[in-house]
């Protein structure tokens, strides 16, 4: 206690949570925006715990002295000191960061925040470090690089305990939405597509890739929650030894056609599993090689994870203990699980106004539209990931139908639409399903229904992942600066050009 009434000289402080860490140079990476990455860490890690202690209990062999956190790549010392702080349950946490100079930051920030019993300050490679605890594994590990994980993923899924917790995000967004795929080939060994349903398939690129190095040594994942939100994703998933299961991959992880012309989306899983046991493969092609919708080409991508994205009990115990912790972003965090909650496990989605842009219609409202798949028989719901998302079980020539029984009564001028485009092959399509627009009681969602902060508008200024450390945090402006950054001002254009701007650097990367 002596040694917090000394408090290091330093330059400025920032306060998250019931954490405030000292900022005395510009080399170290501080990341405001993330502040929402961090609250959902530490609900997630709370959620975790108090699941695994109900389970030993169950079992009579319960942890008494809790269990062990790795962050990888710990950069201020930040999230592990949050963590300390806000999650019971822990017995130790190892901040580790390559930099010597964000080390020394996260040791002044361990002594600041008097957490020197429960954090331990590393100075490591992070692979090597990951390497060296593969006896001694780890309950749980958090990674957030700046950029792509992919290359932390063989030692994160090796130092992992059975049945512990790999907290992971990735920020190269530019690379899984679809602007380079060969970069992301190379990177998480799937072929991104530009498609509306971009983000969505940048967390099953992920996915796909940290299934694909944990089989290689016997173990198998279990998505408890991914989220994409801002400008990065984050999946949180469980880790298992079974040597038996992990051969389940195959199935579910699968290949994505998406037709070039009307953008319709079907997935194919790598293998099926025989009712009688082991494995069969599927026939090939899975689509014909022009659409049935509208007659233009097929891309094919991925191989992406084609499995749930998120665990239900997981969401809702994680909603359920939301209201005992204390979190800047609660507000947000409420209205993005509850959106999670209602989403189907359904891969992939359609962006409603995108639909009706391709056969150059008016878009109807989304209630409407929620409602014609409804009455036809189908379940819909949102994906957190886009705000005009139609996520649903309906074959592609259902969804064509209502769209083009929606244009009947808002008619497209035929004239200005050339003889090959996808619109004119769809609007002049017949129709098989039986379309109506009545107003369906499930349409709306009861997220919505209670008027939740369900999609968040994109934060904008110094909006993005960053630069790496050393260039960014430009704390000179100090607190103020940080909390005006926090606070996500309005877009202006210039601030939009600045977020083309990060992504083009990423791009680059
Ligand atoms: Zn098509």
């Amino acid at each position: 206690m002596e040694q917090c009434l000394k408090k290091p000289k330093l330059d400025t402080s920032i306060k998250e949570g019931e954490t405030e860490i000292l900022v005395n140079n510009a080399n170290v990476f501080y990341n405001p925006v993330q502040e929402f990455n961090r609250d959902l860490g530490v609900a997630a890690l709370t959620a975790f715990i108090k699941d695994i202690q109900e389970q030993k209990t169950e079992r009579n062999t319960k942890k008494e002295d809790g269990i062990t956190v790795l962050e990888a790549l710990s950069a201020t010392g930040l999230r592990s000191i949050r963590y300390a702080k806000e999650v019971k349950g822990i017995k130790q946490i190892v901040a580790n960061d390559i930099c010597a100079k964000a080390v020394e930051s996260i040791k002044k920030n361990i002594q600041h925040n008097g957490v020197e019993n429960l954090v331990k300050p590393s100075h490591e490679d992070a692979t090597l470090l990951m390497y060296q605890s593969r006896k001694n594994k780890f309950d749980v590990i958090d990674l957030d690089p700046y950029g792509c994980p992919t290359i932390f993923l063989d030692g994160a899924v090796q130092c992992v305990s059975d049945g512990g917790l790999l907290m992971i995000t990735a920020t190269d967004m530019a690379v899984l939405a679809g602007n380079s795929p060969e970069t992301c080939f190379l990177k998480y060994g799937a072929i991104s597509l530009r498609s509306k349903a971009c983000h969505e398939m940048a967390l099953r690129i992920l996915l796909q890739s940290i299934a694909s190095h944990a089989g290689r040594y016997g173990r198998y994942i279990i998505p408890l929650l991914s989220i994409s939100v801002d400008f990065y994703i984050r999946v949180f998933v469980k880790v298992f030894s079974s040597h038996i299961k992990c051969k389940e991959n195959a199935t579910k992880i699968g290949m994505v056609y998406q037709c070039t012309g009307c953008e319709s989306i079907n997935t194919q899983p790598l293998c099926y599993k025989k009712s009688t046991g082991g494995y069969k493969l599927t026939s090939s092609p899975y689509v014909d090689q022009l659409c049935k919708i509208c007659q233009h080409k097929q891309h094919e991508g991925g191989p992406i994870w084609l499995g749930p994205l998120h665990d239900e009990y997981f969401v809702n115990n994680l909603l359920c203990n939301l209201d005992n912790i204390k979190l800047g972003t609660f507000k947000r965090m409420v209205g993005v699980l509850n959106v999670i909650r209602e989403e189907l496990n359904v891969p992939l989605y359609y962006a409603l106004d995108r639909l009706m842009s391709i056969v150059r219609c008016v878009t109807p409202p989304m209630l409407i539209f929620r409602s014609a798949l409804l009455n036809a028989g189908y379940r819909v719901s949102y994906s957190h990931a886009c705000k005009t998302s139609i996520k649903t079980d309906a074959p592609n020539e259902v969804i064509w139908d209502i769209v083009r029984a929606w244009e009947k009564n808002n008619s497209v001028k035929r004239d200005k639409l050339s003889n090959d485009s996808p619109a004119i092959k769809i609007l002049n399509a017949p129709t098989t399903t039986n379309i109506s627009f009545d107003i369906h009681p499930l349409a709306n969602p009861i997220s919505r229904l209670n008027k939740l902060t369900r999609f968040q508008q994109n934060p904008t200024v110094n909006w993005g992942p960053g630069t790496r450390a050393r260039t960014r945090i430009d704390l000179e402006n100090g607190v103020e600066s940080s909390k005006k950054i926090k606070n996500q001002n309005k877009n202006s254009r210039k601030e939009k050009a600045h977020i083309t701007n990060d992504t083009e650097e990423i791009k680059s990367l």
